[in-house]
């Protein structure tokens, strides 16, 4: 608005418009003069709203959405929609009993395709396509919030930065995208944790940040040391565990917060007794304050490894709690239709036809409402 001589508080007109009314067309911003909508639309101002072109379902209720960021792109990007059980209440006659859900997950991307190639995830196999914007990160989170008609502010509703891509190696976007998300839409940081495979830099800026602008940190570990990290995750030879840990520690932490470690269960890999004793000394030499989220690992179409056995898992979980270390088992969440993490792929406009395990419950004829 400055940039076009108009005051600043014009330019915070259009953002509620844009993030609390959420017109799809700038005549609609009645809050403007109406010769400067018709200025804006005449030197070719557009709305270009990231919009859900498909939607498959779960058997276990999640939602993956191919989000097309802008309508002159068909490039689309995933986001998942993960609503959690329906605590006991459907069917009590209360307000709640009218909505499926009464938490909900919302898991975004940040770029489109994925440039640290991890060997054992699926995103990694498109390469980098492409980084997001802010708005379309934060667009995503719109588009899916709609979706669900989701009344921010009493609705529960989490976000997780751990779709498709690195984060931290599109930060600027990526915490542009935070301060809309907070600012504009009103959620709360401390419902929303970011995701990084150990970007240095990223990690040494995202320690700057002010706490009530900053999601919470979870760094994707995998492996119980260098050896085997740098061989499933090729950038350990440039930032190695300690590296990742020194950064981590000048992340001011707010009270009773921590940070998380993800670690990938890799059958034969990652996933011995030995590895669960290693896992358990690095963590507590950290000295931070700090969980572990085992994931079992999700397949893919050419990705050579294999699930871990569920004794297994269980094994490795009750050893790291043996040890002291607080330990939480990530449910697998739409296996079946390919948006359980590491999953997101099959995105790029004529990807290919979905499989038959995707259940389609939303064409193209669903963006235009
Ligand atoms: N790029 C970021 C965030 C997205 S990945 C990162 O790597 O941290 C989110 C999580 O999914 C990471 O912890 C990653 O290690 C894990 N992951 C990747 N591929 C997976 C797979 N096939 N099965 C299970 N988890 C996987
Ligand atoms: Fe990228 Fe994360 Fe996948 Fe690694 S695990 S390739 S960083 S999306």
């Amino acid at each position: 608005m400055v940039e076009i001589g108009e005051p600043a508080w014009r330019g915070r007109q259009v953002a509620e418009a844009l993030y609390q009314q959420r017109v799809r067309d700038v005549s609609e911003i009645t809050t403007l003069p109406k010769g400067l909508r018709e200025r804006l639309a005449a030197e070719g101002w557009q709305i270009a709203r990231p919009a859900i072109a498909r939607a498959f379902q779960s058997a276990d209720g999640t939602e993956r959405y191919l989000v097309q960021c802008s309508p002159d792109d068909p490039l689309t990007v995933e986001t998942v929609w993960m609503p959690e059980g329906d605590g006991g209440e459907a069917g009590d006659g209360s307000e709640e009993a009218a909505k499926e859900w009464r938490r909900a997950t919302i898991c975004v991307s940040s770029q489109v395709g994925c440039a640290v190639n991890c060997q054992f995830c699926l995103t990694a196999k498109l390469g980098l396509q492409r980084n997001l914007t802010a708005g379309e990160i934060a667009g995503q989170v719109v588009a899916v919030l709609e979706r669900h008609a989701v009344r921010v502010g009493r609705d529960r509703v989490n976000l997780v930065f751990m779709g498709m891509g690195e984060p931290f190696l599109n930060y600027d976007n990526f915490m542009g995208a935070v301060r809309l998300l907070v600012r504009e839409v009103g959620l709360s940081p401390q419902r929303m944790t970011v995701s990084t495979s150990g970007i240095v830099p990223g990690i040494e800026r995202f320690a700057q940040e002010p706490p009530d602008l900053r999601p919470k940190l979870a760094i994707s570990l995998n492996a119980p040391n260098d050896q085997i990290r740098a061989e499933l995750m090729p950038i350990n030879r440039k930032w190695p565990i300690a590296a990742v840990i020194e950064a981590v520690r000048r992340v001011p932490l707010r009270p009773r917060e921590r940070i998380t470690f993800e670690y990938v269960l890799l059958g034969g890999v990652t996933d011995r007794p030995e590895h669960a004793s290693e896992v358990a000394r690095l963590v507590r030499r950290t000295g931070l304050p700090a969980k572990v989220n085992l994931i079992a690992w999700n397949p893919g179409p050419g990705v050579e490894y294999a699930t871990p056995k569920p004794e297994a898992v269980e094994a490795f979980r009750q050893a790291l709690a043996g040890e002291g270390i607080p330990v939480y088992l990530r449910q697998p969440r739409g296996r079946d239709i390919f948006a359980a993490c590491g999953q997101l792929k099959r995105t790029v406009a004529g990807w290919g036809p979905p499989t038959s395990q995707d259940r389609d419950v939303g064409g193209p004829a669903s963006v235009a409402t």
